[in-house]
């Protein structure tokens, strides 16, 4: 191939996306993360966030930030093995292992980096990796990497699970699961998960991106919520982008995973590490959660609201108890139609299209944060009744 055709075939793909309605575009907002985005000169309610606790443009978390420049600088200098681990990571380490209940956590840059970094730790050729059809892309690229047999089950199929693990012939063997699906907002099976781990003798690796701030007691994540004992082999991976509202990620677990996961995960070794500012906002951010029942509350109640108001449109809901909330359509098309027609309402809910989401389940994903107002729930209900 010679470069104009090497480009002429992107260029043929990118004109099939379009025609199949899955090309992607970015909007740039010209105000800070909050219900009220301001997009082209105009001001939306959004629904796209996963800033659940309404905590990305907290005071209290802006103060901490330019507090903690003024004291840390902005950059770190280097990864954490070398010289760029400063003394509020190791502060914001130990604070989410006692918040969590693990012996200890490990920070990383992002989740996508947490779960690459873990799986391939923990797992290589000749083992195996239990996984849910509906885990997030950054799992399912983990297991690619860490060359494990890779064998997925139906979304929450226990039973499906159960024959795997039994027929199983692997040296060692993993479960992996999102604790909330990020795309449909259902919970995993963690008692049930568990046991089979125990019972097959598995780790279980848990990615909390979507429940740690939001559930259990003071949003201690989804362990919390299910009142799980912090087993040894359970591995548990928190994000800090969502509910708490910065950026960044961590894995709780016992001192020796933690301690191997130090030694061993590439990408936490062979990265900067990530802005002490972040970690001074995110100590403030775990203050917030910790005493946050009140947001959690209010988040429940639009939560109860949304889903009474959308009861009986011809949409499908989910059974989602969270604040992920998809509206399923169908057609690609017909998804982006209605998506078009509530931007022009001035409400801003993504249209979710495969890949991300199984073909023929394109879907609104309206996602709530304890910022927005019953009356702005109450908005979405009434616009999205008029267009079904
Ligand atoms: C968002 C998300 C991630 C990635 O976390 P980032 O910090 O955004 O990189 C991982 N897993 C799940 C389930 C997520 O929703």
């Amino acid at each position: 191939m010679n470069e104009s055709t090497l480009h002429a075939e992107l260029a043929g793909h990118l004109a099939q996306l379009e025609k199949d309605g899955l090309r992607r575009r970015r909007r740039t907002l010209d105000a800070p993360c909050g219900p009220l985005a301001r997009v082209d000169g105009r001001q939306l309610v959004s629904f796209c966030s996963n800033d659940y606790l309404g905590l990305a443009s907290d005071p209290a978390l802006i103060d901490a930030a330019c507090a903690g420049a003024k004291a840390w600088g902005v950059g770190s200098g280097a990864s954490h093995l070398v010289s760029g681990h400063l003394a509020p990571h190791q502060a914001l380490e130990e604070k989410l292992a006692a918040f969590t209940g693990f012996a200890r956590a490990l920070l990383f840059s992002t989740g996508y980096m947490a779960n690459l970094g873990i799986v391939p730790a923990l797992v290589g050729r000749g083992d195996a990796v239990f996984a849910d059809k509906l885990n997030h892309a950054s799992l399912i690229d983990a297991v690619q990497l860490s060359r494990a047999d890779s064998q997925r089950y139906a979304h929450g199929d226990l039973a499906a699970l159960e024959r795997l693990l039994a027929a199983s012939r692997a040296r060692r063997k993993l479960i992996l699961s999102d604790a909330v699906f990020s795309m449909d907002g259902d919970l995993a099976p963690l008692p049930a998960l568990l046991e089979l781990a125990e019972r097959f003798d598995a780790w279980l690796v848990i990615d909390d991106a979507h429940g740690f701030g939001v559930l259990g007691a003071q949003g201690r994540g989804s362990l919390a919520h299910f009142a799980l004992a912090r087993a040894e082999r359970i591995v548990y991976m928190g994000t800090l982008g969502k509910a708490a509202g910065a950026s960044g990620a961590f894995v709780a677990a016992s001192q020796t995973v933690i301690e191997w996961l130090l030694q061993r995960a590439r990408s936490y070794i062979f990265s900067t590490g990530s802005s002490p500012v972040m970690a001074c906002a995110l100590l403030a951010s775990l203050e917030l959660i910790e005493h946050g029942d009140r947001r959690r509350q209010h988040l429940g109640q639009l939560t109860a609201q949304l889903r009474a108001g959308l009861a009986e449109t011809r949409w499908q809901l989910m059974p989602s108890p969270t604040a992920i909330q998809p509206v399923i359509i169908g057609d690609n098309h017909e998804a982006m139609r209605v998506a078009g027609a509530l931007f022009e309402r001035g409400l801003w809910v993504p249209a979710i299209r495969p890949p991300t989401v199984p073909k023929g389940s394109a879907r609104l994903r309206v996602s709530l944060t304890a910022a927005h107002s019953e009356a702005q729930v109450a908005r979405l209900v009434d616009a999205l009744r008029e267009l079904a």
